[in-house]
């Protein structure tokens, strides 16, 4: 099915897609990679007035360190940022996490700000910056704000973001070298959204002990979900299997899946425990080496 008739404008800078967004309020859309937005458009569960295209405004697409963090523009395609080496260095679970986003062609346009803005409760990327505690910045009528990722998004599909603000990027924290990162799904397909994913990335102390450690799941509420009680129960500790395995019992107190089509809350819960244990044993196991 094609999508239905719709206006466009091709904004040529952020300031300009902000105006049109204002003008035009609920009915309009930003135009990002179109990966999520076209096909919904194509069945007709959105169906905006006006698509407001951010595809030529220069700048939004950078992938740079700056002062301990990675800043990533918000038309930074997927597939960009999965193949540099500056996201590597500072952030590893960044790539790691993007190959398991649909499949290449899809990365090829999908966005970084289109996948934070689409906020899927099952998307890699918005795990990703939930358990880094990543800063989305956004720009409206009134300027630029930062919104801390687990207070972006509120919902399934739904976030902060007013209906005249452009997602302009995402700061995340600079991992700490030798810190190991792991991503554990459970798909029926590999690219696939999950039906649990989880993230994360652990820093041993010279005496063995975890001195950092960030954790988050996907597929498991209508957000996705930092696991801080899991954090607290490995920070500080020797990551024998008996403190994994009682990081990942708190698990099920953090989470509120919901029965749907795929598979049961019962199900999800059993899974993110597994995932959550297995995601910890392999980040420790990475960890320790150079990058
Ligand atoms: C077959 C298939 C499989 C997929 N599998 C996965 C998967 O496994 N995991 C996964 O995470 N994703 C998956 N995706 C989705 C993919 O990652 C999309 O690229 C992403 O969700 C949206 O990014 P986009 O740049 O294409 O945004 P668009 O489709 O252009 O926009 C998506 C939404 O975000 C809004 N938006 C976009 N950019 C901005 C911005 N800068 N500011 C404000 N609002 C904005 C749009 O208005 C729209 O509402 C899949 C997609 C397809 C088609």
């Amino acid at each position: 099915m094609k999508p239905p008739a719709v206006r466009y404008a091709r904004a040529g800078d952020v300031r300009e897609a902000v105006a049109l967004l204002a003008e035009h309020g609920s009915d309009a859309k930003v135009l990002a990679g179109g990966q999520s937005l076209v096909p919904l458009m194509s069945f007709r569960l959105a169906r905006p007035s006006i698509l407001v295209d951010i595809n030529r405004i220069g700048g939004l697409d950078r992938i740079e360190q700056d002062n301990g963090s990675l800043l990533i523009g918000a038309m930074a395609r997927q597939r960009d940022v999965e193949l540099s080496d500056v996201a590597a260095a500072a952030v590893p679970l960044l790539p790691q996490a993007l190959r398991y986003v649909g499949h290449v062609t899809i990365r090829n346009r999908g966005t970084v700000g289109g996948s934070l803005a689409h906020a899927d409760p099952a998307a890699e990327l918005p795990a990703v910056v939930t358990a880094l505690g990543g800063e989305l910045v956004l720009e409206g009528p009134g300027g630029t704000r930062s919104v801390a990722a687990e207070d972006f998004f509120t919902g399934t599909f739904t976030t902060v973001m007013a209906p005249d603000e452009v997602l302009v990027g995402v700061r995340l924290p600079r991992l700490p070298d030798r810190t190991g990162v792991a991503v554990e799904e459970l798909a029926r397909r590999h690219g696939d959204f999950a039906i649990v994913g989880v993230v994360a990335a652990v820093h041993l102390a010279d005496d063995g002990t975890v001195d950092l450690v960030r954790l988050a799941a996907s597929g498991v509420d209508s957000v996705p979900v930092r696991l801080h009680a899991a954090e607290a129960a490995l920070s500080g500790a020797r990551p024998t299997a008996d403190v994994l395995e009682a990081a990942a019992a708190t698990v099920d107190a953090s989470i509120h899946p919901a029965d749907d089509v795929h598979a049961p809350a019962s199900y999800r819960r059993h899974v993110a425990r597994l995932l959550v244990q297995r995601a910890l044993g392999a980040a420790v196991e990475r960890s320790g080496v150079e990058r």
